[in-house]
């Protein structure tokens, strides 16, 4: 028996969700296969920050990437509330906005020149200093010196924007039990596509490769050794800068299952390779910490680390990420990287130009009963996901 969809997307991260949703909206018959839990890999294991470009164009990459990131957030904002191209009024919004935190001693160096960016509100009126008697009471008790900047960039609650977009169809999201041989499981199931879409991170590469359709295809890994650490002093949602291009840390605040708050660690302390020893993570957190937030107790803190590789198109400069999304087509086969969550959006925009189906498009109104394929369920949180936690 053949089963016939529009659309059939491999990968259930943002990139694959935000485009099946738009999909299924429209009307298509949409498949979506995940190989191991909804939203897993680096979306649930994201920060959940939706980027304008400031932190780019704080770090002297005022290019491509900054102007092509700045359009996310309204699109972002429009799907919160119910008014863009998917509906995301069901996730959670963790924070409005965030914070860059600079302390005194980077005023001078580096960082004093964003600070001149940052007054010359060279983004637009998004981004503001903040005076010192406006500051949250927790960043006053934490002893922190320095100059505080806002940031009109929301920070999601990741889990949250995967159950947005994979809840109203979820019994269209069903499991491939032989990842590494996707074409055969179509082939096995008697499923035809007039599309296929590959948004599975790493294996995309190796589908392609597998197939000889990666010529011209070049992608990047770039490591991580994600912090965590709870409970989380109180909520925050920072870059704290130090005299680098790169943050000290990106400190993100998330509840865990269990009511807890987490601290989710990124930025300097977790740029090192995955199978480094964690406590290089403890100690860098701890070191930047007694440092730029001498206030903080952490004497009762419980630490975890997240080892994770951010996967991309490759970047014309080394250690950065490309500017803006990777989509590589063969044919009707298609192998995306969004490079960011917060492109997700524009990541489908792009897809849609190249493909036969989308929403300006009549849908064929196909069935789609996909009962038959094997149900999956959502993956857990880095935070949910710990075995134990180091005192
Ligand atoms: C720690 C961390 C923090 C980040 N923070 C931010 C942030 O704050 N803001 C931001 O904009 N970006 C952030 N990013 C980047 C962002 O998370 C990624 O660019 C984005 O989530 C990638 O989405 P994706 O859908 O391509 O991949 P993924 O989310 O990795 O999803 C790929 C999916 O494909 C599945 N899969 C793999 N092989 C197969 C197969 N053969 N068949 C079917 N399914 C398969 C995997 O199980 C997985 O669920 C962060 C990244 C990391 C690692």
């Amino acid at each position: 028996m053949t089963h016939k969809a529009d659309i059939v997307i491999f990968g259930s991260g943002i990139a694959g969700l935000w485009l099946f949703n738009r999909m299924k909206r429209a009307g298509y018959n949409a498949l979506l296969l995940e190989s191991k839990g909804i939203g897993g890999g680096q979306s649930v294991a994201s920060q959940g920050i939706i980027h304008s470009g400031l932190k780019y164009a704080f770090a002297g990459k005022l290019n491509k990437l900054a102007e092509s990131i700045s359009a996310m957030p309204d699109l972002w904002r429009s799907a919160l509330k119910g008014e863009g191209h998917v509906d995301l009024s069901a996730a959670r919004v963790n924070a409005d906005s965030q914070y860059l935190m600079i302390p005194k001693s980077s005023l001078g160096g580096l960082m004093g020149g964003l600070v001149k960016l940052v007054t010359k509100q060279a983004l637009g009126n998004n981004v503001h200093e903040v005076k010192q008697a406006d500051w949250p009471e927790e960043i006053k008790d934490s002893g922190f010196k320095g100059t505080v900047v806002f940031m009109d960039e929301p920070v999601l609650d990741a889990p949250s924007v995967i159950r947005a977009l994979a809840e109203p169809y979820k019994e269209c999201i069903r499991k491939i039990d032989t990842p590494d041989d996707p074409f055969g499981f179509l082939e096995r199931h008697g499923i035809e596509a007039k599309e296929i879409v590959f948004t599975a991170a790493a294996s995309n590469h190796e589908v392609a490769s597998a197939r000889s359709e990666d010529d011209g295809l070049a992608t990047q890994k770039r490591p991580l050794l994600m912090g965590m650490m709870k409970p989380a002093p109180y909520p925050l949602y920072a870059h704290l800068v130090g005299n680098s291009d790169k943050p000290v840390a990106t400190i993100t605040t998330h509840e865990a299952a269990d009511g807890s708050l987490v601290w989710y660690l990124g930025g300097g302390v977790a740029e090192r390779d995955k199978d480094s020893d964690p406590n290089e993570v403890y100690a860098a957190a701890k070191k930047g910490f007694a440092k730029y937030l001498p206030k903080l107790d952490l004497s009762a803190v419980e630490w975890a680390v997240l080892p994770i590789d951010r996967v991309e198109g490759k970047s014309d400069i080394d250690g950065w990420m490309p500017d803006t999304p990777t989509i590589h087509s063969v044919g009707k086969t298609h192998y995306c990287w969004p490079t960011k969550l917060t492109f997700a959006p524009l990541l489908t925009e792009r897809l849609m130009e190249k493909m036969s189906i989308g929403p300006s498009r009549e849908a064929s109104g196909a069935a789609s009963d996909w009962s038959f394929l094997p149900d999956i369920d959502y993956a857990l949180s880095p935070w949910d996901g710990v075995k134990e936690w180091t005192k």
